[in-house]
């Protein structure tokens, strides 16, 4: 599962995630991070045996969790399949289909946002 942890100024000198690691059976993954003391948020993606457990920890130790589907969101109105951001994708998760639509794998998505810079059209955004 992917998800944006948020965290409050009061949270982000705790060592949660080390004990999460340390004590859950979850494989862990950062993907995205903008913290500061002031706070912020980091994309991650989290799975394993106990990786329900683990949630319910994150949640209990007060972080926010927003669990999402999509790591971009495509506005298919908007977009017109130009390919541009399909070469710049470093894992290539963003392919041209025999249709010659552009399609995004959500499940290789690292949420980097490289081809949301590279859209000529705006139409690919990251989701929060
Ligand atoms: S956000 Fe990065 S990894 Fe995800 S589709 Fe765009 S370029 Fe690829
Ligand atoms: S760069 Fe934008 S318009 Fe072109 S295929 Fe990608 S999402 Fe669609």
């Amino acid at each position: 599962m992917k998800a944006w942890l948020n965290f409050s100024p009061n949270i982000v000198n705790k060592t949660v995630i080390s004990d999460l690691i340390k004590n859950y059976d979850v494989s862990f993954n950062i993907l995205k991070a903008d913290i500061t003391p002031k706070g912020g948020k980091m994309l991650i993606e989290i799975s394993g045996s106990e990786a329900e457990e683990g949630i319910k920890f994150l949640e209990k130790e007060g972080i926010n969790l927003n669990p999402i589907k999509r790591v971009v969101k495509k506005d298919d109105d908007k977009c017109i399949d130009c390919g541009a951001c399909v070469s710049l994708c470093p894992v290539t998760a963003i392919s041209i289909e025999d249709d010659w639509s552009v399609e995004v794998d959500d499940k290789l998505c690292i949420g980097c946002g490289v081809c949301t810079y590279s859209c000529p059209m705006k139409a690919i955004n990251i989701a929060e």
